[in-house]
């Protein structure tokens, strides 16, 4: 263990900040979660839009903001890892499901998990935080497999978007672990 120092923290108490280990890397902090400025928003369909907040891709994952605003559905998709996920505002349901997640819910995804994301009618806005592991992949009305999404194909979209809406391709790094 490397030695600390007391410290008093602009709060008025006292911690002991501590060298990190040789190999370790800073934390990750964003000040706003859900973004004030519209550019950090990457678009993935009409009114469909995804804040990353974490792209990692050592572990295979990533944590995002959903937001959509309209209704309907949205996709038919199959998990082969787990999700997290925690309604922020809004409300939504799988069409394979009785259960509704509403804002303040939190649900769990198993992987094996084929679902359809249904918006109602009467919500103008739906704001999710979902923690994805491993891939989903899109599929059609048959259950036939349309396309996939995962930690890379997030973050190349995130890329392209901060890329041409200036804020510059790098900007993706900032969630990349
Ligand atoms: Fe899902």
């Amino acid at each position: 263990m490397s030695r600390s120092t007391a410290r008093t923290h602009p709060a008025g108490l006292v911690g002991f900040p501590t060298p990190l280990p040789r190999f370790a890397i800073p934390d990750l902090v964003l000040p706003q979660a859900v973004p004030d400025d519209p550019r950090e928003w990457v678009p993935q369909a009409p009114n469909v839009d995804f804040r990353p907040l974490m792209l990692n891709v050592t572990q295979g994952y990533f944590v995002n903001i959903l937001r959509v605003r309209k209704t309907g559905v949205l996709s038919r998709h199959r998990h082969d890892g787990p999700v997290h996920a925690y309604v922020l505002k809004g409300r939504w349901y799988y069409l394979e499901h009785d259960w509704t997640a509403t804002e303040g819910a939190y649900a769990h995804e198993v992987p094996g998990e084929v679902h359809t994301l249904y918006v109602p009618e009467d919500v103008s806005e739906m704001v999710t935080l979902f923690h994805v592991t491993g891939a989903y992949t899109y599929l059609d009305e048959q259950g036939r497999p349309i396309g996939h999404e995962d930690v890379f194909t997030k973050a190349e979209a995130a890329a392209r978007h901060y890329e041409a809406v200036g804020l510059g391709a790098d900007h993706v790094r900032r969630f990349i672990r």
